[in-house]
């Protein structure tokens, strides 16, 4: 669970049902500071001289805020649209895709107004009947880390339960899954756990949970029968690569149960990064140690028209053929689901 540094409060925040909760929860805590805030300089409000200083505070900040615009940003092609509850991430995952998209608003914000932001997923429900309208609850943040004290997800798993056409998935790489445990989610929720093996955690993902641990509890999810999956993301080709995420392969088919209601589907993306994430990578993690020499990469241009540095083509057929052949081999007996190795 994220315990923050500070909260700032936005204002009139606190007067929601769940901004008083998040209040409550943490005013006797003397080593947390509580700011109310009488406007939205947020940043301000957050110390450090540097960029990588300003980024590590921030990551260790709290907003509790009132979303205000309710237009839903697309989310091709995984679901229809994104669900603004949260935004931001505690991790320090180094090739982040939010450092790039959210790298000046590095803190985790927790919007209170649920109930404008669910009458909006209505109104888009209501808009594609009677098609299925699926929604993204981690397109910007991981909502994990604060569920035991926001309760969003829980709301939303108990929401879409009871929507015929309304569907949420979100992605995590955190465990305070606890919430969600025992609730009648009638499938409409599909939960996925993005792993890697050891050595990449302990490298690029600091402040994450192990590999077991996410394990642990995506074990637990298949256990209340929410349809599962999970991303070995991003494969990075380091010495011994092989018998690595070999070895996470059969430790996940180990722990998985004997029954299970759904296939697992799986996905499994190389490492890949734009120049300007590297930049910006650069500049909030000095000393990181990614790969990223361009030199040794092919430069491709991607379906939302900006280019990216991707392994060459020999490395992402190795990759490939290894995948399919180790889910193969390793999930024999397993109902899977390969979606995509790219
Ligand atoms: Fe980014 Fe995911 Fe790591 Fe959070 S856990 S920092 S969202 S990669």
């Amino acid at each position: 669970m994220f315990t923050p540094k500070r909260i700032l409060f936005e204002k009139n925040a606190i007067d929601y049902s769940i901004g008083k909760h998040i209040y409550e929860y943490f005013s006797g805590n003397r080593n947390i500071e509580i700011i109310n805030l009488s406007g939205n300089r947020i940043m301000d409000n957050i110390p450090g001289n540097t960029a990588a200083q300003t980024y590590k505070e921030g990551k260790s900040t709290l907003v509790v805020g009132i979303k205000k615009g309710l237009k839903f940003q697309s989310c091709k092609p995984s679901a229809h649209y994104q669900l603004p509850l949260l935004s931001g991430c505690i991790g320090l995952c180094q090739y982040c895709y939010l450092n790039t998209n959210l790298g000046d608003r590095p803190y985790m914000r927790v919007n209170v107004n649920i109930d404008d932001i669910f009458g909006q997923v209505d109104k888009y429900i209501k808009e594609r009947l009677p098609a299925v309208t699926i929604f993204e609850g981690s397109a910007t943040s991981d909502p994990v880390p604060v569920e035991p004290y926001s309760n969003h997800l829980k709301y939303s798993v108990e929401y879409f339960s009871n929507t015929a056409n309304g569907r949420f998935r979100f992605v995590t790489k955190f465990t305070d899954i606890d919430t969600l445990l025992n609730i009648d989610h009638k499938n409409h929720t599909e939960i996925r756990f993005t792993l890697n093996t050891d050595k990449v955690i302990n490298d690029f993902e600091k402040r994450t949970p192990s590999l077991k641990k996410r394990i642990e509890a995506s074990i637990k999810l298949i256990q209340s029968g929410y349809p599962t999956g999970f991303l070995i993301a991003p494969v990075f080709i380091y010495d011994n690569w092989k018998e690595d995420y070999h070895n996470l392969l059969l430790m996940l088919e180990e722990k998985l149960p004997d029954k299970i209601s759904h296939p697992i589907s799986f996905e499994i993306i190389s490492h890949r990064y734009t120049g300007r994430a590297k930049g910006i990578i650069n500049e909030i993690f000095p000393d990181n140690s990614l790969p990223m020499n361009d030199e040794e990469r092919l430069f491709k241009y991607g379906q939302f028209g900006y280019g990216k540095f991707v392994y060459p083509k020999n490395i992402l057929a190795e990759i490939s053929s290894f995948f399919q052949k180790e889910l193969a081999e390793i999930f024999k007996n397993r109902n899977i689901d390969i979606k995509y190795i790219i």
